[in-house]
């Protein structure tokens, strides 16, 4: 069988699904060549990331496409419920990224702790002419003690978690559903610990926390989770981050938010209108910037594309 992975798969992958006798491709098709290139090719298997679209008009014009796979967690590219009511299997990797993702969290987190995002843009500039001057301005904030905000306690959510109380950081955590988790830390020398958490309410995690980090999926109807009358609410100062997706925050309200100085700082790694992100967003000082590479790390490429890999060959496998 032909396999297009269209925004790429590790080599990983590749292998085990080339032992496995499926011929597999990573070129990369534009959008607007995709239907003439599956069908031309004669392609049933069709893998993609957060990149590429498969919508009705693919679905609809690819008889042959039997799978359809997700490299991450996120479906929100793929018409899912279309592609299975049309006999495709529709498969993704939810747990591949969580540690990748939550590691970008607290990248981001140091750096806007110690001002790196500003310090990084200024230094090039002014380096050598107002060394001094910079060093006074960039006084920052140590992160073991704080409060760590977590909205969306899911897998990534709770992987945050681990890594914050490992910090020595307290958590709040708030979810659609309410849930008490035990969430266990593996202490090299020391074996596991386990730390039970409980959400709760939305209001408690913006008041009481000193940092927020969002890690739930976009809403069906497309509606932001945090606006301005949330914002109004988060301890005057805060940081928070977005590293799950775009529209949950809104993006004009955050803005105001960081100008007045209700928060001091914001980490961003998706946006609203991914690949063009709004100019306003790239441009504030007050703002650490990565263009969505939350999973992108090539242990979480690794396990994402063998973890495919194994559901393709299982999948099709001769009984
Ligand atoms: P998950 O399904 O394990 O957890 C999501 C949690 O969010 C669930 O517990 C759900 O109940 C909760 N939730 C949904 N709507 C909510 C709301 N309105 N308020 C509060 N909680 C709500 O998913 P996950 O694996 O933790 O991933 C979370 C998101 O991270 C994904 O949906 C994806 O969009 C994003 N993500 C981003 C990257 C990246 O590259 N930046 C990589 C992987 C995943």
């Amino acid at each position: 069988m032909k396999i297009l992975a269209n925004d790429g798969l590790a080599a990983d992958g590749v292998t085990l699904l080339e032992n496995a006798g499926f011929s597999v491709s990573t070129e990369n098709i534009g959008q607007e060549q995709l239907i003439d290139s599956i069908n031309s090719s004669n392609l049933e298997i069709l893998l993609v990331r957060s990149a590429t679209k498969v919508r009705k008009d693919i679905i609809d014009a690819c008889p042959n496409l039997k799978l359809i796979g997700r490299g991450g967690v996120g479906m929100d590219n793929i018409d899912v419920e279309y592609a299975r009511e049309k006999g495709i299997k529709v498969i993704n990797t939810p747990a591949a990224s969580s540690q990748s993702v939550a590691e970008l969290v607290f990248a981001h987190l140091f750096g806007l702790c110690r001002n790196l995002h500003k310090s990084n843009r200024n230094m090039p500039i002014k380096g050598n002419s107002e060394f001094a001057e910079l060093k006074k301005k960039y006084k920052g904030v140590e992160l073991r003690g704080k409060t760590m905000g977590i909205i969306g306690f899911g897998r990534i959510g709770q992987s945050v978690a681990k890594y914050a109380l490992g910090l020595g950081m307290k958590i709040r955590a708030y979810d659609a559903i309410s849930m008490s988790i035990d969430v266990q830390l593996e202490i090299h020398g020391a074996g596991d610990v386990t730390v039970r958490i409980n959400t709760e309410d939305l209001d408690s995690v913006l008041t009481l926390s000193d940092f927020i980090s969002l890690h739930t999926p976009a809403q069906a109807d497309g509606s932001p989770i945090l606006m301005a009358s949330n914002m109004s609410q988060i301890k005057k100062g805060a940081i928070l981050i977005n590293a799950s997706r775009g529209g949950i925050i809104d993006e004009s309200d955050l803005i105001i938010a960081l100008d007045s100085g209700q928060l001091n700082g914001v980490a961003l790694d998706v946006f609203n209108n991914e690949p063009n992100p709004d100019n306003r967003l790239l441009v504030h000082p007050k703002i650490s910037l990565t263009p969505h590479i939350g999973a992108a790390t090539g242990e979480a490429q690794n396990r994402v594309a063998t973890e495919l890999a194994n559901q393709i060959i299982e999948a099709f496998q001769p009984a």
